[in-house]
């Protein structure tokens, strides 16, 4: 399966940079409230901090404003990072205990990466911290904070692991036909925005567009279960006849699509006849069944991909017309 930018993914950078956003003018606005009542009860060190922090989350904001979406949030929330990294040597540098900043970095982490190295961050993190604490503050209250940042990270890391799993299936589950386990329509649409979206590389690609022949006489003679397990090895058939990274959507009731990457129409040809002879020789169990399939190929230079499509559409249609269980190529039809 190729590497898609989906729905998914574009959501999650929006909200990364949204929150950034949000998170930034706030630390900004503490910033300047900290450091002011820093410098009133006259605590040099820690109102330097204070403005360090301001500058560091301006610039970052500045950052985050001017970058694209998918990297603004994740080059603001590094820069907090390496920010929360810097603290603690400071603390120690000027002799002040700095634990209370530590508690930000392990939800931090998890927005960031991965749950699994997140979690080797966070307790490498934590014993940093600990490190730098020893000699500032009594062994008791290095405990008491070791114990709570233990137990946050425990939360942390089970809450960052949950999500992992839970947007894992979400995903699978919208990306994928229920019926077929093959990828359904949003998928193959989003497949397409991303073909009209990079039109500009020249490539070529192939479309096949597969429909199962008479299949409104095997439910009606049958039933509709009997339709829904043919459409079901259907599916199972050509996923097999098909090389692994050649993703199959079901487009409709009983029709699949395929797109083949920088492949001509005589590849997709080639390759048509190979699964419409997988589906002739499949033994459905005293079931006939055959597909007919409608190849066009679309290069970026030509008319949209709307159009290629509707060349195979078209060409399924012939396919259909000269006796089913055959393949036709767009370019014949002209
Ligand atoms: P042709 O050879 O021209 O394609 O004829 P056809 O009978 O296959 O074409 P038509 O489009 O008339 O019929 C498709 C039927 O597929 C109609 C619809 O009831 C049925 N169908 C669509 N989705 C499903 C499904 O998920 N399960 C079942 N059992 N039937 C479905
Ligand atoms: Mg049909
Ligand atoms: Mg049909």
């Amino acid at each position: 399966m190729p590497i898609r930018r989906d729905s998914f993914t574009v959501l999650r950078a929006t909200m990364r940079w949204r929150v950034g956003l949000v998170l930034g003018v706030l630390v900004m606005v503490l910033m300047v409230a900290l450091g002011t009542l820093n410098t009133q009860l006259g605590l040099k060190d820690t109102a330097q901090l204070a403005w360090v922090v301001l500058a560091v989350s301006g610039i970052s904001v500045v950052g985050l404003l001017l970058s694209p979406r998918h990297l603004g949030g994740t080059i603001y929330f590094s820069a907090v990072a390496l920010l929360l990294i810097f603290v603690p040597a400071f603390g120690l540098y000027h002799g002040r205990p700095m634990q209370h900043w530590a508690y930000i970095f392990p939800p931090l982490l998890v927005f960031l990466i991965r749950s699994r190295p997140a979690l080797i961050g966070m307790v490498l993190y934590g014993i940093y911290v600990v490190f730098t604490l020893r000699p500032l503050i009594p062994t008791i209250d290095i405990v008491r904070f070791a114990s709570g940042y233990g137990l946050l990270v425990c939360f942390i890391y089970t809450y960052a692991l949950l999500e992992e799993r839970a947007a894992t299936m979400l995903r699978y589950y919208s990306d994928h036909d229920a019926l077929t386990n093959c990828f359904n329509r949003r998928t193959f649409n989003e497949a397409l925005e991303q073909l009209t979206r990079s039109r500009a590389n020249g490539k070529r690609r192939t479309f096949l567009l597969i429909d199962i022949d008479h299949f409104k006489a095997i439910n009606d003679q049958h039933g509709h279960l009997v339709g829904d397990r043919i459409i079901t090895q259907v599916a199972a058939e050509l996923v097999r006849a098909l090389h692994a990274d050649i993703p199959l959507y079901r487009y409709g009731g009983e029709e699949f699509a395929i797109i083949l990457e920088h492949a001509s129409e005589q590849e997709g040809v080639e390759l048509s006849e190979r699964l419409r002879l997988a589906i002739h020789e499949y033994d459905f169990q005293d079931l006939k069944v055959s597909i007919s399939i409608g190849v066009a190929e679309w290069r970026s230079t030509h008319a949209n991909v709307s159009a290629a499509l509707g060349h195979a559409d078209r060409a399924l249609y012939l396919a259909k017309n000269a006796g089913r269980n055959r393949v036709m190529a767009a370019s014949a039809l002209s």
